[in-house]
Order: C-alpha cells, then sequence, then structure tokens
C-alpha cells in the first residue's frame, strides 16, 4: 500500500525489456513502483490508459548556444521545444556559445546561463581544441560528462578543429580523467579540399556542398579516432554518422575490444540526399544527407543493434544565415531535438524496430553511455521523468507546435506518428498538450563516477 505524490494509472508502459500496462506511481520526484494496479493513495492521479509511457528522452547532443548566440537557438526556448518533443534531459554541446565551454570559467558561465532558463534537466560536454591540456581537468572537476572534438573545422572561429596531436593527448588525459571524448568524424583534408575545388569552379549550390563531403570522408576520420583511442585506452563516441558503413567500422572496432560507440540523428533517418536537395538549406548539415540506399542500410545498423543511441544534434541557425546561392557560405544545422522521438515512431516500427528498442536508443542507452545516474529508466529509484505519447496520432507537423527560437524544420508537413501529450521531469508536468506549463528548474547533472564508461558489445 503505497503513498504516491502522482500515481500515473493504467499506460502502456514501455521500457527496454518490456512494453506492457502498468502503473507508476511516484514519491518525491522519483519513481517509488511500478506494476499492475498499484495499491495505495496519491495527490494526483493521472489516467494513462491509451497511452505509451515512455522514459523521458536523454538527447545526448544538443547545441542551445547561450550565452553568447541566443539568438541562434538559447537554453529557453530549445528546452522547451526538448520538453515538447518529450525531452527531459539533454546534453549540451560546447559550442556555439560564446565563450565556448572550453575550460572552468566558461563551463560556470553556461551553468549560470542555464539556472532560471532550462526547462529540462542538462548535462554538459565540454571542448577539445587545441591549447592548454589541463583544461580538461577543470573541465572533468566541474562535472563534464566529456570531451568533444571536431576533426574538420566548425564553421566557428572560436572553436578550432582538433589536430591529431590535439587528439592524442586529449584522448590521453580523457583516459585518465576516465572521460569519453566524442568525435565529429569527418576528413578536414578531404572535405577542406574539395570545398575548395567546387568554390574555384563556382559550384555552389546544394548539391555541389554533399558532393564535398562525400562518404569516405566520414570512414577515413573514424578509423584514425579509433586509432586514437586504441592506443590511448580512451572511451570514444562518433556523434552523428550518416551511414551503415560508418556504424560497421565502429562495431568492428567494438567486437576487438576497442570502447566505441556512435550515435545517429533523426535526419539521416528520415530523410535522404534528394529531400536535401528538394528542401534546401534547411536541410544542410554535416556529415550530410545520404543518398536513399545509405539510409536504409542505415536503419538495419539500428534495428540489429549496432547503433548506441539516437541524438538530434539539435543546431538551428537564425534563418537569415540559411539563405542564399552558395550552399557552402549558409549555416549547416537542422532544427531537429522536438521530433527526435516522433521520428523514431514513425520509420522505426515498419523497419522492424521495437518499441522496446525506441526506449533504448532515445533514453536508457545515452543516459548509461554517459553515466547519468537516475535518468532514462522507469525503473524504481530512477528519476520520475515521463513521457505520454497518444500513438494513434499521425500528424503532419506544423511549424506553429515548434517551439525553438526559429520555427524551423525540414520535417515540417511530413506526417509524424505519436503525439507527444504530456513530457514530466521529476515528477512535475512541464508540458502539456504542447504548452510549457511550469517554470523551468532544469537541474544540472553531473556523471556518476561509480557507474562503468565501458560501451556494451
Ligand atoms: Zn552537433
Amino acid at each position: 500500500m503505497g503513498r504516491f505524490d502522482l500515481l500515473v494509472r493504467g499506460g502502456t508502459v514501455v521500457t527496454p525489456a518490456a512494453v506492457e500496462v502498468a502503473d507508476i506511481g511516484v514519491l518525491d520526484g522519483v519513481v517509488a513502483a511500478v506494476g499492475p494496479d498499484l495499491a495505495g493513495s496519491a495527490r494526483e492521479t493521472l489516467d494513462a490508459s491509451g497511452l505509451h509511457v515512455f522514459p523521458g528522452v536523454v538527447d545526448a547532443h544538443v547545441h542551445c548556444n547561450d550565452p553568447g548566440r541566443a539568438d541562434w537557438e538559447g537554453l529557453a526556448h530549445g528546452t522547451r521545444a526538448l520538453a515538447a518533443g518529450g525531452a527531459t534531459t539533454f546534453v549540451d554541446m560546447p559550442l556555439n556559445a560564446s565563450p565556448p565551454t572550453l575550460d572552468g570559467a566558461s563551463f560556470d558561465l553556461k551553468l549560470a546561463a542555464a539556472k532560471g532558463s532550462a526547462s529540462v534537466d542538462f548535462a554538459l560536454w565540454g571542448g577539445l581544441v587545441p591549447g592548454d591540456v589541463d583544461r580538461l581537468d577543470e573541465l572533468a572537476e566541474r562535472g563534464v560528462v566529456g570531451f568533444k572534438a571536431f576533426m574538420c573545422p566548425t564553421g566557428i572561429d572560436d572553436f578550432e578543429m582538433a589536430d591529431d596531436e590535439t587528439l592524442l593527448a586529449g584522448m590521453a588525459r580523457a583516459a585518465r580523467l576516465r572521460l569519453p571524448v566524442a568525435v565529429h568524424a569527418e576528413s578536414a583534408e578531404l572535405t577542406t579540399r574539395l570545398a575548395a575545388q567546387a568554390l574555384r569552379e563556382g559550384r555552389t549550390t546544394l548539391r555541389d556542398y554533399l558532393a564535398s563531403r562525400p562518404v569516405v570522408a566520414e570512414l577515413q576520420a573514424i578509423e584514425r579516432a579509433v586509432v586514437m583511442a586504441e592506443l590511448t585506452g580512451c572511451s570514444l563516441h562518433v556523434v552523428h554518422v550518416s551511414t551503415g558503413t560508418a556504424v560497421h567500422l565502429v562495431a568492428a572496432a567494438r567486437a576487438r575490444g576497442v570502447d566505441v560507440t556512435c550515435e545517429t540523428c533523426p535526419h539521416y533517418l528520415a530523410l535522404d540526399e534528394e529531400d536535401a536537395v528538394e528542401l534546401g538549406l534547411v536541410a544542410k548539415c554535416s556529415p550530410p544527407l545520404r543518398p536513399r540506399h545509405h539510409v536504409e542500410d542505415l536503419w538495419r545498423t539500428v534495428v540489429a543493434g549496432e547503433v548506441a543511441l539516437v541524438a538530434s544534434d539539435h543546431s538551428p541557425g537564425p534563418p537569415e544565415l540559411k539563405q542564399g546561392d552558395d550552399a557552402f557560405a549558409a549555416w549547416g544545422g537542422i532544427a531537429g531535438c522536438q521530433t527526435l522521438l516522433r521520428v523514431l515512431l514513425t520509420e522505426g516500427p515498419p523497419r522492424g524496430l521495437p518499441l522496446e528498442a525506441v526506449a533504448a536508443l532515445s533514453a536508457a542507452a545515452p543516459a548509461r553511455r554517459f553515466r547519468l545516474a537516475g535518468k532514462g529508466s522507469l525503473a524504481p529509484g530512477a528519476d520520475a521523468d515521463l513521457t505520454l505519447v497518444d500513438m494513434g496520432i499521425e500528424a503532419a507537423l506544423g511549424s506553429g507546435e515548434l517551439l525553438s527560437r526559429h520555427r524551423q524544420s525540414p520535417l515540417v508537413g511530413r506526417p509524424l506518428r505519436g503525439r507527444v501529450g504530456r513530457t514530466i521531469l521529476r515528477g512535475s508536468t512541464v508540458c502539456l498538450g504542447g504548452d510549457m506549463v511550469a517554470s523551468p528548474g532544469g537541474r544540472l547533472v553531473r556523471p556518476d563516477p561509480g557507474l562503468s564508461t565501458e560501451a556494451r558489445s
């Protein structure tokens, strides 16, 4: 007989292990009990019958650009979009804030910006750039989940790409600190040369841009990063892989004992190269969208369990930076945190992805990989972060429902399955029917040093 603050009755509860009708009892912001027909009283009872209850999405790759570039996307707007999409925790990237999160002082600025403006819980990535490697110690002390490095130019002046020497030194230090390094893996040499050649020849369409970032550029960079991780004993995470071939490289390294995982993003799973050409610069990203056979190949690796997690790489910019005739000059980055879960629910099941895997890819696995204790789980003792979804609704995405700073998405007009009806953060509803209902109370989550960083093979 329990006494709960909140009782969510009769929902179809989705976890990586099972999909079954159950009640969830919440006390003091934590899941206190899960089971059929829980006995007990509660201050508030929600009837979730007919709805699916997912663990709140843990989006491991988001760019909220506070402080400094909130006019692109800030914590206030970005976290509302996250909540509306069913996310209760996200990991913020060290760029494109200004200053970027590269040391203790910039970490403190980011944290100060998040206080009072973040509607969901958050963790932070630190940056790995050329220069003083001791900054990684400062960031680790403050509580970053790991260090993000670029193997190609970032497009932002204050965040330099990591040359091989920087990557090696950074991985060695990260290994000592027991934190992972995440890499944007595209060969700088290939992409820079191909871009320069296209510009010399006056070829600046989106199709020219796509051709300047071939699959081989991604594969080469992944191989190099894997070798360095193997040499240094560093835990490696490859962000936003865009092809199944890239996933195979990562899986092969993991099979021989390298602690390496990869993520992919909803846009690589929902859209292809022809969509990019049709949609234009709203669909510009790097690595770029790929031909359809790569999309389906990537899906096969997701269904096979070779992709550790799906993250949005939410990285919008102001519309005026995504216009013009020069696709190379336009800002590359896609707004996607609000649609991550719905893309998985739309595109996954028809390809054989069970709902259990959706809960794993969107919540349990990222929380586990980045050691976010109490997140991404509906087990007793976990934070009561819940997302209630009506799976019976399929509707075209309207720009009016987007809560980002700029209401842009390459998915506008496309039918998406599942409506996120309610997002609950630590037992309190923060978003109801697409509208925010509670004041921002997002908290910093630091990685739990008691948990393992090891990738599951
Ligand atoms: Zn990113």
